[in-house]
């Protein structure tokens, strides 16, 4: 479904034919073909379970989404809902240094949803772990009560080398992103503002994110000192490394500028400098490098130093304490 022709707005996609009028394994006879393989994957989804060749350190995480939480069928198709779930799960596994290779996915729904919109979801789903060479291993299918639909998946990935974690920036280094700040924010004002054509760009990575997937082990051979993808927004997720790290990083203003400009027209500059330092759901890859070693691609946005005499480790822009906090789940209810 091209993402120009939204759904109506509505609490869950029914019409069609609903989920219950088919058994497990008739709809799974219809899901199971979609998802792809890889040459890691031994045994396919199909047994008891699959079985997957992989490195001697195994990276694994989950991420959860719920209708009405996490998206609106009016906002997104099921295919989208698929693409989104299946890239935070990738980010998570390239921001430890690693290369995705198979995910688990698990789809607990109302039985009136329609079987048109699992079958839009999965091909989401297949297509996005098709393109990262992911293979899909399997899942699980529950019904849930009225209105409720949740899609879960779990990932894993290779560990080739050590991995990169969130504590190890030091004094000197640089901080650097790769990929796009504050677009997936931009595109979820849009939406709600319902003004997706002043920047349909924004509003495609706010259905879709685009991580970096194959930088995040390049940048841990590159010598990355610490990293994550940014889920939550730039001051948050920087905070995090800061504060794990016990140092403060600083971010450049001017380094930050022609993200800003690039919402400005779209949103204005207040909100556009809100989206890049606090916009969530990002995926891009921000990490620290030893001064000079970020790889081609990577771009400088801030230095790493120690805290000064009774100054705490955290984030600044520009040498001042900023108020964005970025995308709480809890404290934006
Ligand atoms: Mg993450």
């Amino acid at each position: 479904m091209p993402n120009g022709q939204r759904l109506q707005r509505g609490p869950m996609m029914t019409g069609g034919t609903p989920l219950r009028s088919l058994d497990e394994d008739e709809l799974l006879g219809r899901i199971l073909p979609a998802f792809p393989g890889t040459d890691e994957l031994v045994v396919p989804p199909g047994d008891d379970a699959a079985v997957l060749r992989t490195s001697e350190r195994t990276i694994a995480t989950t991420d959860t989404v719920v209708l009405g939480r996490d998206w609106l069928d009016a906002w997104s198709s099921g295919a989208d809902i698929g693409h989104k779930v299946v890239a935070q799960n990738l980010a998570d596994v390239a921001a430890m240094g690693g290369r995705p290779t198979g995910v688990l996915v698990t789809l607990v729904a109302d039985p009136d949803l329609s079987i048109e919109w699992v079958l839009d979801h999965v091909r989401g789903l297949a297509e996005a772990c098709a393109a990262a060479g992911v293979a899909v291993l399997g899942g699980d299918l529950s019904s849930a009560p009225a209105g409720v639909v949740m899609v879960s998946v779990t990932a894993l990935g290779r560990l080739d080398g050590e991995p990169v974690l969130r504590s190890g920036a030091r004094a000197g280094d640089v901080l650097a992103v790769r990929g796009s700040l504050g677009l997936a924010d931009a595109g979820l004002r849009l939406l709600r503002a319902d003004a997706v054509g002043r920047h349909p760009v924004a509003v495609a990575r706010q259905r879709r994110p685009e991580p970096p997937l194959e930088a995040g082990p390049a940048a841990a051979v590159a010598g990355a000192t610490a990293m994550l993808d940014l889920s939550d927004g730039l001051l948050r997720d920087g905070g995090r490394i800061a504060r794990a790290s016990h140092v403060v990083i600083d971010l450049d203003p001017q380094a930050l500028a022609a993200d800003v400009d690039a919402l400005t027209d779209a949103l204005g500059a207040e909100a556009a400098l809100d989206c890049v330092l606090a916009g969530g759901e990002e995926h891009s890859l921000l990490a620290t490098f030893p001064a000079g070693a970020h790889p081609d691609g990577w771009r400088a946005i801030g230095s790493v130093r120690e805290p000064g005499e009774g100054e705490s480790a955290g984030i600044l822009v520009d040498g001042h304490v900023v108020t964005h906090t970025g995308w709480d789940h809890f404290r934006a209810t």
